[in-house]
């Protein structure tokens, strides 16, 4: 049993270190405070080929595997998180249905331009009901002739409402069984079909980069032939994606808590008090080794994770445990690491400010840390 990276594997991590270092790191504070969406980072990330990393070169692809799409997330998270989660949403939540889902057809008119980073699609799940009881949407889609015609609304949409948005994949009730338990599918509703509004971008307390909107569909018609995968299969679709997405989330995690530990190691040299840079003082040591042992020990349980998958194995319950103990992490030493820094912790124009606002949110999205233990406690014969 090894977790030590191949040299392929350590070739892209340190890539895209460079590129976090000396590309997205230098603007990063700035879209930030100007809430703008970072097209030139992202319009780069694609020329690196990051938005292909998982897919086969048939499909523009990198031809390499969903562990490496995680080993870039975590270097891009080690400076911005919403660079960060606009890779992970592109590519796990984005681009990833229509490869395990799609129809040759479909993989063949979407696929190269998500790949290539040209195109983002939006997963939509959430509801304005409720997120985590995803089995309850409210969002139909009837079939009328050769069109399903779409009503309800999806909130939170990550990277939905882009210039270079393509489409949302929407998660909809398209029938009832003779018990009435809805039968959910999912459908692709391509930018611009009419009956498909974006509303304005949410005001969040962090990924201020990223794009987030509520999406709302009335009478919105899309050909029948835009359903992705088996009809009645879409919440196992959705199921399936969160699963993996976990562990990307949980990559992502352990980026922002290792930034605070790079953040913090360098405030401590810096910094004086007393007359003695702060590293004289081992209390404040002591935070950055705990911040370090955490980073580590949530590496390591994603890289558990993301080898069974890559393996074959099941690994959902070491997927939840990397993402719960992976974002508390990052909400823990973002913690830390802004009290290392005192008053210029609390101020935007420091990364540690930024992590501490990004951080909060790796414990609610795809799959609250509720949602983790559930699954976990189930794995154990628990709660079923
Ligand atoms: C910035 C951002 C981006 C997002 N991007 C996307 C996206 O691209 N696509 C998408 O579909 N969604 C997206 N989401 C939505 C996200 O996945 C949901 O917010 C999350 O799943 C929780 O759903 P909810 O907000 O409706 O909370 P709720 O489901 O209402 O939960 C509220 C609270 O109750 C707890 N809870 C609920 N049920 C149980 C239970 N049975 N037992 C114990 N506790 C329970 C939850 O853990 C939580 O603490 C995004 C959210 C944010 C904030």
């Amino acid at each position: 049993m090894d977790h030590r990276l191949s040299s392929d594997y350590e070739d892209l991590r340190k890539s895209v270190e460079a590129f976090a270092r000396d590309v997205v790191a230098p603007v990063a504070a700035e879209h930030y405070e100007a809430h703008t969406f970072p097209y030139d980072v992202v319009r780069r990330m694609g020329e690196m080929g990051l938005f292909g990393l998982p897919f086969p070169e048939e499909f523009g692809g990198m031809g390499g595997d969903y562990f490496a799409l995680c080993l870039a997330l975590e270097e891009l998270a080690r400076v911005d998180s919403s660079v960060a989660i606009t890779l992970e949403a592109a590519v796990s939540l984005g681009a990833m249905p229509i490869y395990r889902f799609g129809t040759d057809e479909q993989k063949a008119t979407w696929l190269p331009r998500l790949t290539s980073g040209e195109m983002l699609a939006g997963f939509g799940l959430t509801e304005p009901g409720g997120g985590t009881d995803a089995g309850a949407a409210r969002t139909t889609a009837v079939l009328d002739g050769d069109e399903w015609v779409i009503n309800g609304t999806k909130s939170f949409i990550t990277n939905s409402g882009t210039q270079i948005t393509g489409f949302v994949t929407v998660l909809a009730v398209t029938g009832r069984d003779d018990a009435g338990r809805p039968e959910l599918s999912t459908i692709i509703v391509p930018s611009g079909t009419p009956g498909f509004t974006v509303s304005e971008p949410y005001s969040k307390v962090g990924w201020n980069s990223s794009d987030t909107h509520e999406l709302g569909f009335v009478d919105c018609r899309v050909p029948a032939s835009n359903l992705l995968g088996e009809r009645g299969r879409g919440y196992a679709q959705f199921l399936q994606i969160l699963d993996e997405g976990r562990i990307a989330i949980a990559a992502l995690s352990v980026g922002l808590a290792q930034g605070c530990v790079d953040e913090s190691v360098r405030y401590l040299h810096e910094r004086h008090a007393f007359g003695k840079p702060l590293e004289a003082y081992q209390s404040l040591d002591f935070m950055v080794a705990d911040m370090e042992v955490r980073a580590h020990t949530a590496r390591v349980a994603y890289y558990d994770a993301g080898s069974r998958m890559l393996a074959g194995e099941p690994f959902k319950k070491q997927a939840a445990i990397a993402k719960l103990h992976a974002s508390d992490a990052a909400v823990e030493n973002a913690r830390w690491a802004t009290q290392i820094f005192g008053g210029y912790g609390f101020m935007n124009e420091y990364a540690v400010a930024r992590f501490w606002r990004d951080c909060k949110v790796l414990e609610i999205g795809e799959g609250t840390n509720e949602v983790q233990r559930m699954l976990i406690a189930r794995e154990l014969g628990l709660g079923r």
